[in-house]
């Protein structure tokens, strides 16, 4: 990243002396200098990832020449941006036109001085870091859209999304999907006696212990306020059965550390095994039967699994 420290550069420039010149030069002023003796060994070099994403290119080269790479750059629309400074001896003003409207995105006229290149690259650092900071702030607001801000799990809307993904790929591979929908029990009480701020600590516990108890594949999400949606794919039976066992135990087997002392707490889970399904239906059907197993955990006096079958239901 063009931040601090030694920033890539690539060098393209077909006359050895020339390419020797400026990469002393720029090699004195800090850059990690790659060099290309033509176009299209530059272009390869600017297409690798990791590679550099300022350039300074000789407008007169054999096989692609300045303006030509420019295109080809620019034709890749690339997810990051390349910053090309073109070096031309030519000095008419058509011949600046053509090598800015290729792509390029500054020039400088042969022979120039040493600082005017600092300056110029300089300006072409400044902009990939406005580039990556856009970057960084579009990753934080696609992560925030689909993570919920307490825990860090999938959201509502997020695991939804996930679940009817799996759902519609188990169709086609007529694979299982298993559904847990955990909700923690009495947590009113935790609230209520020890505040909502150690509420929320419980929660963050809770969510840690979920993810280390399932599969690195499977997906743990925040359904609600106390409750989660875990979605485990090719997970049916027994499997499913001591996943499950796995799930609950996580939260009931060890008190749960808080700023107001260990706290106890336990989980009832209502699961249920979607497999070999015709027809698509809708996800509400199981979410509806994963709810009244729930349900029926609680009823059984809470810290219980209990295991849905839609086919009953349907
Ligand atoms: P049950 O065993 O029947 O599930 O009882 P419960 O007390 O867990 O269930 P209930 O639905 O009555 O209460 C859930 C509580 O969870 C109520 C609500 O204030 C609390 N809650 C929901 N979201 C949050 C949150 O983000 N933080 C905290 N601290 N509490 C929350
Ligand atoms: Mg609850
Ligand atoms: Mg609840």
């Amino acid at each position: 990243m063009p931040g601090d420290g030694e920033v890539k550069i690539l060098v393209a420039d077909d006359d050895p002396v020339s390419l020797r010149m400026i990469e002393r030069m720029l090699r004195h002023i800090g850059y990690e200098v790659i060099t290309a003796d033509n176009g299209r060994k530059a272009a390869d070099i600017l297409s690798t990832a990791g590679g550099p994403r300022l350039s300074l290119i000789d407008w007169m080269m054999p096989q692609l020449d300045g303006p030509d790479l420019c295109r080809e750059v620019r034709d890749r629309n690339d997810d990051l941006y390349t910053y090309i400074l073109l070096l031309t001896a030519k000095q008419s003003r058509e011949d600046v036109v053509i090598g800015l409207k290729a792509g390029a995105d500054d020039y400088l006229t042969k022979p120039f001085h040493p600082a005017e290149l600092e300056a110029r690259l300089n300006t072409g650092r400044r902009i990939l870091q406005l580039e990556d900071k856009l970057v960084e702030a579009r990753e934080e607001m696609r992560l925030k859209a689909t993570h919920d801000g307490l825990t860090s799990l999938w959201n509502r809307a997020a695991i939804l999304t996930l679940l009817r993904s799996e759902l519609s790929r188990s169709i086609r591979d007529r694979s299982a999907v298993s559904l847990l929908l955990c909700d923690i029990d009495h947590f009113k009480r935790i609230n209520d006696t020890h505040g909502h701020l150690v509420g929320d600590e419980v929660l963050q516990v809770v969510s840690d212990r979920l993810l280390d108890a399932v599969r690195m594949y499977d997906a743990v999400g925040r359904y609600g306020g106390e409750e989660f949606l875990i979605v485990l794919t090719g997970c049916v039976d027994d499997d499913l059965r001591n996943r499950a066992e796995q799930v609950r135990k996580a939260i009931s087997s060890f008190p749960i550390p808080t700023t107001s002392g260990p706290i106890f707490a336990s989980m009832s889970v209502g699961a249920i095994t979607i497999e070999n399904w015709e027809t698509a239906l809708p996800i509400e059907l199981f979410l509806k039967q994963a709810d009244n197993a729930l349900y029926q955990a609680k009823a059984a006096g809470r810290d219980k699994v209990v295991y849905a079958n839609y086919q009953l239901a349907v």
